[in-house]
């Protein structure tokens, strides 16, 4: 099951690369566009327009500089025009999806699955990231990674059909219950409604069957993550933690288990 040779390695990593480089905007333009402000006299932003500038001087990005991670090295993390931090959020997204294309391609040879593969990890770290960012998890992406995954069980066999349809029910359905008991009992949302549309985007590509791995596993990474932050000092037992990014690690790493055997 696992081939790989290293020109195909390399393809998957620029692969990763390059669609990290395309989440990295999608992250952005989609999170000022929800976030804007209604009386905000400048104009809005879309995917198209207007071109990748930076949101410091505003200065048009060169071709030359949006190589992911190598412009970001060359440029030592700075504007070319104005000298403001470009920030390493840009580079993390990169990364995280070249390493995912890489494992991609140490999996599974080229083909329509390794494709789905490569559009779970672009959607899911993208999702995760403007989670952590912003406590958003926006509908465009939650409800296109649910058909996305519909689509795909219908041209492979890796999961049936029916555990997929099931799986994206009983997915919003389990964070949904949770998440009515919760206001019903404690009278504040327990965890967001975007929550329920990733599980159910999960159940879609994973099948009902990993629901409950899938839930416990994001659970175990949401509680490390915030009691590593309140080892930090960052928080307090009181603090909000976003569940987005444990989904999406816990979906990730079902993705891959059934090939790791
Ligand atoms: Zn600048």
């Amino acid at each position: 099951m696992l081939t790989a040779n290293a020109s195909w390695l390399a393809l998957s990593l620029l692969t990763g690369l390059c669609l990290g480089s395309v989440m990295n905007m999608v992250v952005y333009r989609l999170a000022a566009t929800i976030l804007r402000d209604e009386d905000d006299p400048a104009p809005a932003l879309n995917f198209f327009w207007p071109p990748s500038h930076c949101p410091h001087c505003g200065s048009a990005i060169r071709w030359y500089d949006n190589i992911p991670v190598f412009s970001w090295l060359v440029l030592r993390g700075r504007c070319r025009d104005c000298g403001a931090p470009i920030g390493w959020r840009y580079l993390w997204l990169e990364l995280s999806l070249g390493a995912w294309g890489l494992l991609c391609a140490w999996l599974l040879p080229p083909g329509l699955d390794w494709g789905a593969f490569m559009l779970f990890g672009a959607w899911l770290l993208a999702l995760a990231w403007i989670d952590a960012l912003h406590r958003l998890l926006p509908d465009l992406l939650t409800q296109s990674l649910l058909w996305l995954g519909l689509l795909w069980h219908l041209v492979s066999d890796r999961v049936a059909l029916e555990d997929a349809v099931i799986g994206a029910a009983a997915g919003y359905l389990t964070l949904g219950l949770l998440y009515w008991l919760g206001r019903w009992r404690y009278g504040f949302e327990v965890l967001g409604r975007g929550d329920m549309k990733c599980l159910a985007a999960l159940g879609a590509w994973l099948g009902w069957q990993a629901l409950p791995p899938v839930l416990l596993l994001a659970s175990l990474f949401t509680l490390a993550f915030a009691l590593w932050h309140i080892v930090r000092r960052r928080a307090h037992r009181r603090s909000e933690f976003p569940f987005g990014p444990g989904l999406a690690l816990a979906g990730l790493v079902f993705l891959c288990y059934p090939l790791l055997h």
